[in-house]
């Protein structure tokens, strides 16, 4: 009789339990429910760099020349739809040959318009109610200005950079032009959750320009995933954390590369660096998405 009383008491804890963890496992289940993140990658062109010598504080890339890719991307979400990056200018699309602006270091062509792009998505610009940039470099801000309804989500300390009279007034003047109809700011310091729910998030990276960021997602299949901007062109310059000449600040660079290292380790992330072809290449291509 005794055996049945304990079995008895038992059951009536367990039932008592089991209505608590009936409450704790519907909230957990709420909890991993990720939103439907897509992720496409588009063609903004292609960079032949003559000089590959540019891309180390050394001489180990002395008299090297390589093709890089030049991505752009559309991130949807179900609270509004992200660009990142905006490829090489239009006004290279229809030339015959590719471009060789002064000094000639780099080579630069693209085949097609980002309005034309985006309609293999059913989009057009006005779809698109955020614009990134990982920075304002010429291969990254090429078609900005298309997307002038869009709110731009740029670092405070790029912000001032590529808006300053200094710029406007120089040979890099162009840098300013390309962005100028982007009127519609939202100034970051630092990180920033786009929609809210931890799934597409832009990260500061400084050091390559002063505003440089790189953005992480988290997509339900293909996991936690990371764009590098151009903290790293190139796979040796990870793995060697080399850094470019034309980089606006070296040791904050570093810093990025540490902190950028820490986190991809921290998610397990997958590691893409834009303009590494075959990080590119296997990508699916829109209309086809990453997810
Ligand atoms: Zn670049």
């Amino acid at each position: 009789m005794k055996k049945y009383i304990i079995i008895l008491v038992s059951f009536a804890v367990l039932v008592f339990s089991c209505k608590e963890e009936k409450k704790e496992v519907k909230e957990e289940v709420a909890e991993i429910v990720k939103p439907e993140v897509k992720l496409y990658t588009f063609d903004g062109g292609t960079v032949m760099v003559n000089n590959l010598e540019l891309f180390s504080q050394d001489t180990t890339y002395q008299g090297q020349t390589k093709e890089f890719a030049d991505a752009f991307y559309v991130i949807t979400h179900p609270k509004g739809n992200l660009m990142w990056d905006a490829g090489l200018p239009e006004m290279l699309v229809g030339m015959p040959e590719p471009f060789t602006p002064p000094p000639g270091a780099f080579s630069v062509s693209r085949k097609d318009s980002v309005i034309n792009q985006l309609k293999r998505v059913g989009m057009t610009p006005e779809d698109i109610d955020y614009i990134a940039l990982s920075h304002t470099h010429f291969d990254h801000s090429g078609h900005a200005n298309v997307l002038k309804n869009s709110t731009w989500l740029v670092q405070e300390a790029e912000y001032t950079m590529i808006t300053s009279d200094e710029i406007k007034n120089s040979e890099n003047a162009g840098l300013y032009e390309a962005i100028k109809d982007l009127t519609n700011v939202k100034t970051l310091n630092g990180d920033h959750d786009v929609f809210g729910d931890g799934s597409v998030i832009i990260k500061s990276m400084p050091g390559h320009t002063p505003g440089h960021q790189v953005l992480y997602l988290d997509l339900a299949e293909n996991g936690p995933t990371l764009l590098t901007g151009d903290l790293y062109h190139l796979y040796e310059n990870r793995e060697h954390k080399r850094v470019p000449v034309f980089n606006t600040d070296v040791e904050q660079t570093l810093k990025s590369m540490d902190a950028f290292e820490t986190f991809a380790k921290e998610k397990n992330a997958k590691v893409y660096l834009q303009h590494q072809k075959e990080d590119f290449n296997k990508m699916p291509k829109a209309p086809q998405y990453l997810k």
